[in-house]
């Protein structure tokens, strides 16, 4: 394979040419548009692609993609930590003209430039992949827990202040001993 296994600016049609497979491995917090969404997480993001001409030599990618995000918890406003898997296959041209031709099992990859960062494709994936609507599992979940906590906080409050607080009793108690 002539492209160099670590880089990430790569060139689907000459990749596509060679029927080249490439593996890359991302940092999730290396992609800032994901990072909006789901904020910043130790998440590695590891992403395999297949390039190959179609009968009508179209360069097509076929993807996989796997990683894990922190989104939140409708029931619980919580983190949730939530698997993205996403498998994908793209058609790589240059126009959005272009782009309504291609067949349907195709989702169309628009490249005004000769070379593309895999970031940029994992990225618009990721996006793509997030659910609308994460939850816990039942057993997992703090639903109602949001009120509960601030009493336990007021709680652990109220007991430390009071061990904090020399007992006025016990010092009135000592000074009437030593009279
Ligand atoms: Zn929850």
């Amino acid at each position: 394979m002539a492209t160099s296994m670590n880089s990430r600016r790569i060139d689907p049609f000459k990749l596509a040419d060679q029927k080249a497979s490439i593996q890359r491995s991302l940092n999730l917090i290396s992609l800032p548009r994901v990072v909006e969404v789901v904020g910043e997480s130790e998440s590695q993001v590891t992403v395999e692609m297949n390039f190959w001409r179609d009968d009508q030599y179209r360069c097509v990618i076929q993807g996989h993609l796997e990683t894990r995000a922190n989104v939140v918890c409708e029931r619980c406003l919580n983190p949730v930590e939530q698997p993205i898997v996403s498998d994908f296959t793209l058609c790589v041209v240059s126009s959005d003209e272009a782009a309504r031709d291609i067949p349907r099992e195709y989702d169309p990859l628009i490249l005004t430039e000769q070379l593309i960062d895999v970031a940029d494709i994992v990225e618009d994936e990721i996006l793509l992949a997030l659910p609308m609507f994460s939850y816990h599992a039942d057993a997992d979940c703090d639903q109602g827990m949001i009120p509960r906590r601030e009493d336990q906080q007021d709680e652990e409050a109220d007991i430390q202040s009071s061990e904090q607080k020399p007992n006025p009793f016990s010092v009135l108690s000592t000074l009437k001993l030593k009279k």
